[in-house]
């Protein structure tokens, strides 16, 4: 057993949190300041440009995409170091291109596709966005009915998405719809490319969310998509779509523990300092108990997020591990940062510190890509399933 990274992948971590220190956490009054004014999380289209100019010259490009072309195809062990450190930062930026849509394309896509989406993808000249939720359907995604049917060599798409991130600004959706009604989930969704500008393809409104995300409702009426913009084989969509939310899940419980070390952190910093009723609140007993929590949940957190992405790497079925860190690590990660809220008092409240980002960051992803109470309920049946 062996519970050390691996030295270049102890390297890559460091070269990450180099990167965050003296790119991304001089970006973040910034963030703060525009978030506060209300105009959203970001850091600008210059800033953006930089920053991929400097992720590139120093090989942070297309971590996990193939080698052959320009990715340096690391296991997934090797990107939760990554994910770890990037999750340190409230700064928006993601080390391109975005593991989850690369991970379904690299499951599916064709030689046509893989020229006109996968490498362009990989070289950073798209966004991607993904449409799976629905209003009717969201934690439970095989109730979709959005439909697509053949006519002709096309595919004819009617139906309505919502909480789409990056739906109006994405180069293509990766859409899910529903090919065979009869089977639905079990052979009978499917993966379309759908481009930014189809007729069809309407983004109807944004819909801003706490922790400055921004989603969008997309309604599809009659989206017509060329044939050979299915993705993978018809009606087998579900098990690649699977595959892109796991991604998601385990980079998520990376950028968890990631999170909770920065509050921990800047609780183990201020209360030392911060003296009330004659007595630094270091010595207070309620807040060594969170430190004390903190430090021992983030390490069975990050624990727990390596073994399941070393199990990943070699193949074993991670259904369970998944929606146990996903679970365990957004919901550690929100109690800490809400005790280091609570720590800093009146100044935790602020919109100075990125605590409240934080939080809202967590708030949200206790929710998207299932929320924490269906990984429970999954694991949960897993288990009794097998004790009836
Ligand atoms: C910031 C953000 C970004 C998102 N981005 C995208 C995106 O890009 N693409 C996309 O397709 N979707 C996206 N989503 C949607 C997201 O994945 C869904 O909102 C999520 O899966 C939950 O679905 P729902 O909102 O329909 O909640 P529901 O499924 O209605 O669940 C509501 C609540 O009911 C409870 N619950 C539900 N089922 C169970 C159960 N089996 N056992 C116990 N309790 C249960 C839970 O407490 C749950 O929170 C995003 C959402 C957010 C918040």
């Amino acid at each position: 057993m062996e519970f050390e990274l691996a030295e270049e992948h102890r390297m890559l971590k460091d070269l990450v949190a180099r990167f965050v220190k003296d790119e991304l956490l001089p970006l973040e009054p910034e963030v703060l300041k525009r978030e506060a004014e209300g105009r959203g999380l970001g850091i600008g289209r210059e800033a953006h440009v930089r920053l991929d100019e400097i992720s590139k010259s120093l090989g942070l490009w297309g971590l996990d995409a193939p080698e052959d072309i320009g990715g340096a195809d690391l296991p997934a062990v090797a990107m939760v170091g990554v994910e770890e450190e990037l999750g340190r930062t409230i700064t928006p930026f993601t080390l391109p291109p975005d593991s989850p849509n690369l991970r379904m394309l690299r499951a599916t896509v064709n030689e046509r596709q893989k020229a006109a989406y996968l490498e362009p993808y990989v070289r950073g000249e798209t966004v991607s966005a993904i449409g799976i939720s629905e209003p009717g359907a969201g934690g439970d995604p095989a109730g979709m009915i959005t439909r697509a049917v053949r006519e002709g060599e096309d595919w004819v798409i009617n139906g309505r998405k919502i909480w789409i991130s990056r739906a109006a600004d994405a180069d293509f959706t990766i859409l899910m719809a529903v090919t065979d009604r009869e089977k639905g989930a079990r052979g009978g969704i499917s993966a379309f490319l759908v481009d930014k500008g189809t007729p069809g393809f309407n983004v109807v409104r944004p819909i801003p969310m706490v922790g400055g995300a921004l989603t969008y409702e997309v309604l599809l009426e009659d989206c017509r998509v060329e044939g050979w913009k299915l993705l993978g084989t018809e009606g087998q969509g579900f098990a690649p779509m699977q595959l892109r939310l796991g991604t998601r899940r385990v980079q998520m419980a990376a950028w968890s523990v990631g999170m909770a070390q920065r509050a921990l952190d800047m609780i183990c910093e201020y209360a030392p300092q911060r003296t009330t009723f004659g007595q630094p609140l270091s010595q207070r007993q309620a807040i060594q108990w969170w430190v004390a929590d903190a430090a021992t949940k983030i390490h069975a957190a990050r624990l727990m997020t390596y073994d399941c992405a070393w199990k990943l790497d070699q193949g074993r079925d991670v259904r369970l591990e998944i929606s146990m860190i996903k679970a365990f690590a957004t919901e550690m990660a929100w109690e800490v940062v809400d005790h280091a809220m609570q720590t800093f008092g009146a100044m935790g409240m602020t919109k100075e510190l990125p605590l409240q980002l934080m939080s809202g960051k967590l708030r949200t992803m206790r929710i998207y890509d299932g929320p924490t109470e269906v990984h429970k309920w999954v694991v949960a049946r897993n288990l009794l399933g097998t004790r009836r």
